[in-house]
């Protein structure tokens, strides 16, 4: 059967959208590379927040009218959450909650009802990039954060072995990749349930010792996960110069209320550490505004220390009340006109920041790795400190590294001249 398949939310679902792509490929399946070529649409689900089940109810909506024929399997956070409200959304045939979503190649088999599919006039684009790929090393998470419906809907912390990750890993070369992103829902917390007292960092020290991977780079990191001989591992220039450190609120009473194990004098500390040790580095994260109980004072904390920390780039999140979860039930609700307010304020102080770092870099060579052509035939890609750079060039550049200089910003975006053909 042809199979589509996409993701909302974070890279953690992304990466298991490859796997399954990878596994109904494996399984004899063609992956399909637009919906309407499909007989099943897979869509891996988000819960994260309010706005996130609307947009998965609206992607299942949007599979639907794509192609009223296909059967459609709705997978992941919004199933676990809500699975009677995906049950009857148009099209959708199977609700696979998490706790069953590595079998999703044997729970979707092929629709029985069908006419058979014309064969399609062209082989399908599958949906993997042979540029960057996705690697889930580990699910779950024991923090309780008190936002967070991650943890209620993904259970405990599971690991996946070191020589399962690096095997994974080696093949992808093989095929051409060239940057392997290790995704978790609580990446920090690897290897603790195999026994690995320092798991990420031995996971990271095999996969630069026993694969060719040119690039390597880490998702999301718990800041109070890591300790300062961490940043060591950057002698090695395979691994991408790009921390995601999810901060939540630049406050320190708030940070309490959600249960964040940081404080912001420890935070400011470690990326120090992580600056010191990482030339170039870019420190992104995550910020909540309008979390229950954070009053004018608590947000300027938290906007003050943000200015302060100057950061390469946030993502700015209106707290969004979960179901279950303990915040759910925290007094002093920030109403929704001022939780926008909020995020639109700091949402401007990213952007200054995002063009402020980028500006940094203009004069200076740095390594592109390149994607595909766009149409309007400019070469995007990405440095390794995820600065998104744009070309001209008549070579193929796609899934190359090439040296590149960063000629100017323009128009905020940072345009290259590749240095070497
Ligand atoms: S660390 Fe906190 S926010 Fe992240 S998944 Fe675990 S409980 Fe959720």
């Amino acid at each position: 059967m042809n199979v589509y398949l996409d993701s909302l939310g974070c890279r953690l679902n992304q990466s298991e959208v490859e796997t399954m792509a990878r596994q109904f490929a494996a399984a004899g399946h063609i992956v399909a590379g637009d919906p309407s070529q499909a007989d099943v649409c897979i869509i891996n689900t988000c819960a994260v927040t309010a706005s996130a089940e609307r947009k998965s109810r609206r992607r299942v909506q949007a599979l639907s009218q794509a192609n009223p024929q296909a059967c459609i399997a709705a997978v992941g956070c919004y199933a676990t959450l809500n699975p009677a409200q995906c049950a009857a959304l148009p099209g959708v045939a199977w609700v696979i909650p998490n706790a069953e979503k590595e079998q999703t190649t044997k729970i979707v088999t092929p629709p029985p009802l069908r006419s058979p599919a014309p064969p399609p006039l062209h082989s399908p684009a599958p949906p993997l990039s042979r540029t960057r790929a996705f690697i889930k090393v580990q699910d779950g998470c024991d923090n309780h954060c008190t936002y967070c419906v991650t943890r209620l809907l993904r259970g405990p912390s599971r690991s996946r072995p070191v020589s399962d990750v690096v095997a994974q890993v080696q093949a992808l070369v093989e095929t051409g990749c060239q940057e392997a992103v290790l995704t978790g829902a609580n990446l920090c917390s690897y290897g603790r349930d195999l026994g690995l007292p320092d798991g990420l960092r031995a996971l990271i020290v095999a996969l630069l010792a026993r694969t060719d991977l040119p690039r390597l780079r880490l998702s999301s990191l718990e800041p109070w996960g890591l300790d300062e001989s961490f940043f060591d591992l950057w002698e090695n220039a395979r691994l991408c110069r790009q921390l995601h450190l999810p901060l939540q609120s630049g406050c320190d009473e708030t940070l309490r209320r959600m249960g964040r194990r940081t404080t912001t004098t420890e935070f400011a500390r470690l990326v120090g550490t992580a600056r010191a040790a990482i030339p170039g580095l870019a420190v992104t994260s995550d910020l909540i505004v309008g979390f229950p109980g954070e009053d004018e004072d608590a947000f300027r904390a938290s906007y003050d220390f943000a200015v302060a920390i100057e950061f390469a780039r946030l993502h700015v999140f209106s707290y969004s009340r979960r179901p279950g979860t303990a915040a759910a039930r925290l007094p002093g609700r920030v109403d929704r006109a001022e939780r926008q307010a909020r995020a639109r304020v700091m949402r401007e102080l990213s952007a200054e920041q995002a063009l402020r770092f980028r500006q940094r870099f203009v004069g200076r060579e740095m390594t592109v790795l390149w994607e595909h052509r766009r149409p309007d035939g400019l070469w995007p890609g990405l440095t390794g400190n995820y600065l998104r750079v744009v070309t001209r060039a008549e070579d193929h550049l796609h899934n190359r590294l090439t040296n590149t200089r960063l000629l100017a910003l323009q128009n905020g975006h940072l345009v290259g001249e590749v240095m070497e053909a």
